[in-house]
C-alpha cells in the first residue's frame, strides 16, 4: 500500500548547481478537495514525473499527449538552438516551423504561380499574367503568421492537457535524471521513471571554406528576409528537391547540384522522371559536382567555387547558397555516456528496438532512430504507440514498413513500398511484374500543361497471389492519391483486386486501376487516346 504525504504542487529546492523543482509527487491519481486539485505523494513513485520527453516535435509531442491521457504525469523539454544566421522558432518541432507545413506552403505557392498562367487558357481575364511575380515579404510573413499561430495553439493544447512545458535544452545527468539548460544558462534538475528521447535533427553543413558564414538551410529558408534571389541548392534528396522546385516555381534563377544521384532510395526510374520534369520547368543541375567554397563578394553575392567529377574547378556568382545535403540527430548534446546510451557510430542515431533504447527506461522516436524514416507521421505513430505501451496496457508496436511518402516537387511524386530495384533485389528480376503507364491529367489539354511526366508504376509479384510491393506515382497531389492506396497495401493489396477496383472517372488515381502494360511485354506504355 502507498503511503500518502500532502506537499505543495511547486516546492522548488535550489542546489548550488542546480534549481531541484523535482520533489517527488504523482500526478497519476490526483485526489479532489472541494475545487482545489492537491497533489500527494507516493512515496513508491520516487520521480516528479512518469515520463520527460525530451524535444516537443511530431514525435515527442505526440507521445507526451497520449501518456498524460492516459493517467501519466508528464514533462517535455523544447529547446531551438539558432542557426548559424540567427534564426530560431518556437514549439512544435521540424514540421511544423521549418519543415512539412512551411515548405507545403510554399510549394502552394509555387503552384498557384503556375495556375494564374492556367486560368487565362480556362478564360480568366487577368490583365497582363506574364508580369506576374512573388512578393517574397509577403509570402513569408504569410507562412510564418502561419507557423505562429500553429506555435501558440501547440503550447495551449499543452497547457490544457497538463502536460508541463519547460523552455530547456535537455540532456542526461544520470538514467532519471535530466538536466535543463534555461536561455538565461540556468539548470534544472528533472527526474523521470521513464525518458524519451524524440530530439529531431538538424541540417548538416559540408566542411568546406565559407560554408557556415554564407550558406544557409532549410532551417533558414522559410523566414528568410529577403528574397533568395538566385539560388544554389546544394543536395539532391527530398528537400534539395522540394527547396529548388518551389524556388524555381516563384521565378528564381535555381540550380541543384548533385553530388551521384537524384533521390538516393527511391525508385530511380521514378527520380529521374521527377528531375527530368523539374529541368523542363527551368531548374538547372549540374551533376557529379560537389561545392569547394565559398567567398562573398564586394557586391553581396556569393562566388561559390565548385569541383565536377574530373577535378576541374568552376566558379559561379548566386545571391543564396542553400545546403540539403542531410541531417545530423541531435544527440551527441544529450551526453549519452552519461547513461551508457547507445549510438550508432556510422549515424549518431539510436538504434532501438520497438523504440526501446539498450537502457531500460530510456526509449527514442522519429527522426533520432537509426534506418528508420524520417517523416512527421512516422514519429506521431510512434510516439503514440508507445505511450499505450507504456501507460495504456496495450501490446501494439510501430511497423515501419510499407510507410507512404511525397517528394513535393512542383509536380509531385508519391510511393509507397518497394522500388523496382528493391523488388528485383529481394525476389529476383524473373519473380516481379512491373506494370507502368504515362497518363493525361484531364485538367492538363486545355492550358496545354505537359503531360511528359505522368506517369505511374506498380511493382508486384508475378505468381502466387501477384502481391503488390510497391506503387509509385508522379503527377498532380500524388500525396492524396498514393495515401489511400498505402491503406490498400496494408491490408495485402494484389495485382487482380487492384484491377476489380472501379476506379473514379476523370481522376489521375483511376490510373492505378487502369495500368496492364507489363515492362516485360515491351508493349508501349504511351496513353492512345486522350481521355477515354
Ligand atoms: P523534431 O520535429 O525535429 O523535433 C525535435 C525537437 O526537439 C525540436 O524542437 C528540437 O529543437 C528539440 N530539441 C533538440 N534537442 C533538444 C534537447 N537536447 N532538449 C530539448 N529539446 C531539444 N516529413 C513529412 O512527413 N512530410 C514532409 O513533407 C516533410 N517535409 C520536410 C521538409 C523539411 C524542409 C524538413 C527539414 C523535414 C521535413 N519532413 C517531412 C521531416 C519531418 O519534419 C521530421 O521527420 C519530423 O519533424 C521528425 O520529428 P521528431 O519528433 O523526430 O523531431
Ligand atoms: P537526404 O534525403 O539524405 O539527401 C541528402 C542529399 O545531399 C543527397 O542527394 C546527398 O547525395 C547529398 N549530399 C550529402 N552530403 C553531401 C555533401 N557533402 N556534398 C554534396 N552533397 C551531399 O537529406 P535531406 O534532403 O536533407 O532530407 C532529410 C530527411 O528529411 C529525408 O530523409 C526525409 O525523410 C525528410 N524529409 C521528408 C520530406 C517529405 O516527406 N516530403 C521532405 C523533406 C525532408 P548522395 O546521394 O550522393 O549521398
Amino acid at each position: 500500500m502507498a503511503t500518502l504525504t500532502r506537499i505543495p504542487r511547486f516546492t522548488t529546492f535550489r542546489s548550488k548547481n542546480a534549481n531541484l523543482f523535482d520533489l517527488p509527487r504523482s500526478r497519476s491519481k490526483p485526489l479532489l478537495f472541494g475545487k482545489a486539485i492537491v497533489a500527494y505523494l507516493c512515496t513508491e513513485n520516487k520521480y516528479t514525473y512518469d515520463l520527460v520527453v525530451l524535444g516537443g516535435g511530431s514525435g515527442g509531442l505526440a507521445a507526451a499527449k497520449e501518456a498524460v491521457e492516459l493517467g501519466a504525469k508528464v514533462a517535455v523539454l523544447d529547446y531551438v538552438t539558432p542557426t548559424p544566421l540567427g534564426t530560431k522558432w518556437g514549439l512544435g518541432g521540424t514540421c511544423v516551423n521549418v519543415g512539412c507545413i512551411p515548405k507545403k506552403l510554399m510549394h502552394q505557392a509555387a503552384l498557384l504561380g503556375e495556375a494564374v498562367h492556367e486560368a487565362v487558357a480556362f478564360g480568366w481575364q487577368i490583365p497582363d499574367p506574364s508580369s506576374i511575380s512573388i512578393d517574397w515579404c509577403a509570402l513569408k510573413t504569410a507562412v510564418q503568421n502561419h507557423v505562429k499561430s500553429v506555435n501558440w495553439v501547440t503550447r495551449v493544447e499543452l497547457r490544457n492537457k497538463k502536460v508541463d512545458y519547460i523552455n530547456a535544452l535537455g540532456y542526461f545527468k544520470d538514467q532519471h535524471t535530466i538536466a535543463g539548460v534555461m536561455k538565461n544558462g540556468e539548470e534544472k534538475l528533472i527526474t523521470a521513471q521513464n525518458i524519451l528521447i524524440a530530439v529531431g535533427g538538424r541540417p548538416n553543413y559540408p566542411d568546406i571554406p565559407g560554408a557556415i558564414e554564407y550558406g544557409i538551410t532549410s532551417d533558414d529558408i522559410f523566414s528568410l528576409e529577403q528574397s533568395p534571389g538566385k539560388t544554389l541548392v546544394v543536395g539532391a534528396g527530398y528537400i534539395g528537391l522540394e527547396c529548388a522546385g518551389f524556388l524555381n516555381g516563384m521565378g528564381f534563377d535555381t540550380t541543384i547540384m548533385v553530388r551521384s544521384i537524384i533521390l538516393r532510395g527511391f525508385d530511380q526510374q521514378m527520380a529521374n522522371i521527377v528531375a527530368e520534369e523539374m529541368a523542363e520547368r527551368g531548374v538547372h543541375f549540374v551533376y557529379e559536382a560537389k561545392p569547394k567554397a565559398i567567398e562573398k563578394q564586394a557586391d553581396g553575392r556569393l562566388l561559390v567555387h565548385w569541383v565536377d567529377k574530373d577535378g576541374e574547378v568552376h566558379q559561379d556568382v548566386y545571391d543564396t547558397v542553400l545546403f540539403a545535403i542531410g541531417r545530423r540527430a541531435l544527440t551527441k548534446e544529450l551526453k549519452p555516456e552519461n547513461v551508457g546510451l547507445k549510438l550508432v557510430k556510422e549515424s549518431g542515431k539510436i538504434d532501438a528496438v520497438n523504440e526501446q533504447t539498450n537502457v531500460p527506461n530510456i526509449f527514442a522516436v522519429g527522426d533520432v532512430l537509426h534506418k528508420k524514416p524520417e517523416l512527421t507521421p512516422v514519429a506521431i505513430h510512434a510516439g503514440k504507440l508507445l505511450a499505450r505501451r507504456l501507460y495504456g496496457n496495450s501490446t501494439a508496436k510501430m511497423d515501419y514498413t510499407n510507410v507512404a511518402t511525397t517528394v513535393f516537387s512542383p509536380l509531385e511524386y508519391g510511393c509507397v513500398g518497394l522500388s523496382e530495384e528493391q523488388a528485383i533485389a529481394m525476389h529476383g528480376e524473373e519473380k516481379i511484374e512491373v506494370y507502368h503507364a504515362y497518363y493525361k491529367p484531364t485538367e492538363f489539354f486545355v492550358p496545354q500543361k505537359n503531360v511528359k511526366h505522368c506517369y505511374v508504376k506498380v511493382v508486384a509479384l508475378r505468381h502466387d497471389d501477384q502481391r503488390i510491393l510497391g506503387m509509385h506515382f508522379i503527377g498532380p497531389s500524388a500525396g492524396e492519391v498514393i495515401q489511400g492506396f498505402a491503406a490498400a497495401l496494408k491490408c495485402n493489396l494484389t495485382f487482380p483486386m487492384l484491377k476489380s477496383t472501379v476506379g473514379i472517372h476523370p481522376t489521375t488515381a483511376e490510373e492505378f486501376t487502369r495500368v496492364f502494360i507489363t515492362k516485360r511485354s515491351g508493349m508501349d506504355p504511351t496513353p492512345q487516346s486522350c481521355c477515354s
